[in-house]
């Protein structure tokens, strides 16, 4: 008997997401390129299941059903280019290549390209939720040849996770879609995760709140509108004490990880001009916190004092709350404005609704208030901004007051915020009908003859001043 599915790469999400797939019915002949792995999965979490273990890719191609669907799982990058160079003389015309790993869209775009010049077909898909997810049900985002997808929409569909009966699985968009959509997803959660970062810090130096205090805020926020896996598990790791009572969080040093997609996400909004102020701040607040030494030497030099301690701690709290609601709005508001810009550019048609709709399970970002972003798209697909919404501006209009009490009572007391900081300086700047701008382009004009249009004469006529009256 033939495989519906082959997969390539047993490491953490493969083997699960293999798991995942025999366990709503379909067989899976499985390849890694380090053997032992096979064989080990076969033997073990693969016993007595319909999986084929196989220790060459033309083992793997043959044990398939035709067309044929490989499915990669690779490390993302060279490894990537490495298997499709080896698959691609052992497939036939008609036959799907798809990447389920985290690469570069650009990278996609022209695997895309390489392999339907080929005669076959190419997928590209972010899988989100790490191992949990590809075992139970991750958000899938799928893009590349539409050709494909339905031969393989039964499929991804299945597996994803599912709210309300929707699956969190849905065609993206041609090219490198897929893998751009799943891009901004993991940049939206490195600005949640900083958010939450920072109104943790807050609450512990100016509050002086307690873990187990800090524990029963974030349970509380949970059961309202900041409903999302994020808070949840910011809950329980407040929580979680070691073998002698004490708290594992304050043992773990402040120095953050990243592996790239948050950095890739801030390089196409510069590309694209988009301004996506909050993530990008939430890359480089992880850039400063790796900077551990640097900063034990700066804490002794810079000393200071907090000049405004927080008169009413039940007040600040809530305002905690709305301005991290208000922030987090504003972030996903940026990161949308990111995705239709490059969806327009890309002519990848793009449906923003149904977007929000595919993380509302399987994935960190997870949350109650990806049903409203789904609704304001789906009510008016040409809204130029999140924020304009009628929702979320009247929201905004309601909060904007606690983010300006948060962020200014942050900076007179010498904590840090960039992400709130951020979104606060992004939504000031986005109501503002007259920025200083006019100064920038005038200094422009002055220094190298750049020009500048006026107020008073029509959009798309440009002046030049001879500034110094020198010839
Ligand atoms: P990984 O650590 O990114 O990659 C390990 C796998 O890639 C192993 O199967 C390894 O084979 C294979 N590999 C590495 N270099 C190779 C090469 N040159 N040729 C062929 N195979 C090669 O594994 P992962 O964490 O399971 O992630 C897989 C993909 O999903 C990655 O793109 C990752 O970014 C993405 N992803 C990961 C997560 C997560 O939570 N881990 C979540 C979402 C997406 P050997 O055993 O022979 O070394």
């Amino acid at each position: 008997m033939k495989a519906t599915i082959g997969l390539i790469g047993l490491a953490v999400m493969g083997e699960n997401l293999v798991l995942n797939l025999e366990s709503k019915g379909f067989s899976v002949a499985v390849y890694n390129r380090s053997i032992d792995k096979v064989d080990s999965f076969i033997a073990g979490r693969a016993n007595g299941k319909q999986i084929i273990g196989t220790h060459s890719l033309r083992q793997l191609v043959e044990a398939l059903q035709t067309p044929r669907k490989v499915m990669m799982m690779v490390k993302a990058g060279q490894a990537v280019d490495d298997t499709i160079e080896t698959l691609l003389p052992l497939l036939d015309k008609g036959d799907i290549i798809i990447d389920g790993g985290n690469s570069n869209y650009e990278d996609s775009q022209r695997r895309m390209a390489y392999v339907e010049n080929q005669g076959l077909w190419y997928i590209g898909t972010g899988v989100s939720g790490g191992e949990e997810g590809a075992l139970k049900g991750p958000s899938i985002m799928p893009g590349g040849s539409v050709e494909a997808w339905e031969q393989v929409k039964p499929i991804l569909q299945s597996i994803s996770a599912h709210v309300d009966g929707i699956p969190c699985c849905d065609w993206i968009g041609s090219g490198g879609a897929g893998h751009f959509v799943k891009m901004v997803h993991n940049g939206i959660e490195y600005g949640d995760m900083q958010l939450i970062g920072e109104v943790y810090d807050l609450m512990r130096r100016l509050l002086k709140l307690s873990n187990d205090e800090m524990q029963a805020v974030f349970s509380e926020w949970n059961k309202g509108e900041l409903d999302s896996y994020l808070i949840e598990i910011t809950r329980d790791i407040l929580g979680y004490r070691e073998e002698d009572g004490s708290a594992l969080l304050d043992k773990i040093l402040d120095t953050a990880g990243q592996k790239g997609t948050g950095k890739w996400t801030g390089i196409s909004a510069l590309h694209a001009g988009v301004p996506l102020t909050l993530i990008v701040e939430s890359v480089f607040a992880r850039s400063v916190s790796s900077q551990k030494e640097e900063r034990v030497a700066a804490s002794k030099v810079f000393d200071f004092n907090p000049s405004a301690p927080v008169a009413d701690r039940k007040d600040f709290i809530e305002a905690l709350r709305s301005a991290l609601y208000a922030a987090k709005i504003i972030s996903y508001a940026q990161g949308f404005s990111l995705i239709k810009t490059a969806g327009e550019e890309n002519k990848w048609n793009l449906n923003l609704g149904g977007i929000a709709l595919l993380w509302r399970g399987g994935c960190i970002i997870r949350s109650a208030f990806l049903d409203k972003i789904s609704q304001a798209f789906s009510k008016d697909p040409s809204l130029k901004n999140l924020i304009l919404d009628p929702y979320f501006s009247r929201i905004l209009t309601e909060t904007q007051q606690q983010l300006r009490e948060v962020v200014a009572a942050a900076a007179l007391n010498g904590v840090p915020t960039p992400s709130l900081g951020a979104a606060l300086s992004w939504f000031d700047s986005y109501r503002t009908e007259n920025l200083p701008a006019n100064l920038l382009q005038a200094q422009r004009d002055y220094f190298g003859a750049h020009t500048y249009e006026r107020v008073d004469s029509p959009r798309g006529q440009f002046f030049h001043t001879n500034w110094t009256g020198r010839g």
